[in-house]
């Protein structure tokens, strides 16, 4: 493991690259030494420094920064800021009962950023979040509470010759005037799942602390029996996205990226295993 000042020793670059890197998301932290009075230290992993390219890396981070004026020095800033957020939330949640939910709830959104951001883990990071979701629920009911969001089943359709050829008129393809939703009761309409696009919602609120956890439908099926029971409300628009409130705010992009997700992955795993104490 290596600290940053280390690592920009051992590469010759200077400190503000080393933190390029790591805003840019190339390089990851792998480890968060905290002292005593709230600082901390964030380790490097060597072996993960030596697979990158570093001046290629920064020669792209060069290029995406454009001209020197947009460059935005506060984003080291913003990311220690978050780990005291870290420390602070961790803090604060140790004197409520709901302790453990509230801290298995934050990892839980964080992993929810990586399996967005990296599609080719996404499968396994959202199995993992299901099952979290059906530990959380169903030992803590009153705690965690679910909603059922309805959304429109997913459909494939063929434009009839009149849409077909309002479509060419108004220079749209056929792809664009079905999403508009333009097409009429004439075009033809295959069902190919119902409700693939309904959700179940789960809420939490403890204090100042809100989270809003998101799940398929089809992936709560195969675990929650009360379904059909749960309180209902449609879905409106594309954008229901996690959420987690920090002292009443969203919290921001850059706290998203805080935190390693081999922790959070460990973090998760580790409640997973516990068995429930009643
Ligand atoms: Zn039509």
């Amino acid at each position: 493991m290596l600290t940053s000042s280390e690592v920009a020793a051992k590469y010759k670059i200077s400190n503000r690259q080393v933190n390029d890197l790591l805003t840019y998301g190339y390089l990851n932290v792998a480890q968060v030494l905290r002292h005593e009075k709230r600082g901390v230290a964030l380790l490097f992993s060597e072996s993960e420094l030596e697979r990158l390219d570093i001046p290629s890396l920064l020669a792209e981070i060069r290029a995406k920064k454009g001209p020197a004026k947009i460059r935005n020095p506060m984003e080291f800033k913003k990311l220690l800021k978050a780990f005291n957020y870290h420390d602070r939330f961790m803090e604060d949640v140790e004197h409520y009962p709901e302790s453990e939910i509230l801290k298995t709830c934050f990892y839980l959104f964080h992993l929810n950023h990586y399996a967005k951001t990296y599609p080719e883990s996404s499968k396994d990071l959202y199995s993992l979040k299901s099952r979290v979701l059906k530990k959380m629920y169903q030992e803590h009911r009153g705690v965690l509470k679910a909603s059922y969001l309805l959304g429109p089943d997913r459909q494939r359709i063929w434009l009839c010759e009149d849409c077909k050829e309002a479509s060419r008129a108004a220079g749209m393809s056929y792809n664009k005037y079905i999403q508009n939703e333009s097409y009429c009761p004439k075009c033809d309409v295959q069902i190919l799942e119902r409700e693939y696009y309904s959700l179940v919602e789960f809420y939490l609120k403890v204090g100042d602390y809100r989270f809003v956890f998101h799940t398929p439908r089809s992936l709560a099926a195969g675990w929650m029996k009360d379904m059909q029971e749960l309180p209902q409300g449609t879905r409106k628009a594309d954008r229901y996205q996690d959420k987690m409130y920090l002292y009443g705010r969203p919290i921001s992009n850059i706290e998203e990226k805080a935190f390693p997700l081999a922790m959070l992955k460990e973090k998760l795993i580790e409640y997973l295993d516990q068995v429930a104490d009643e």
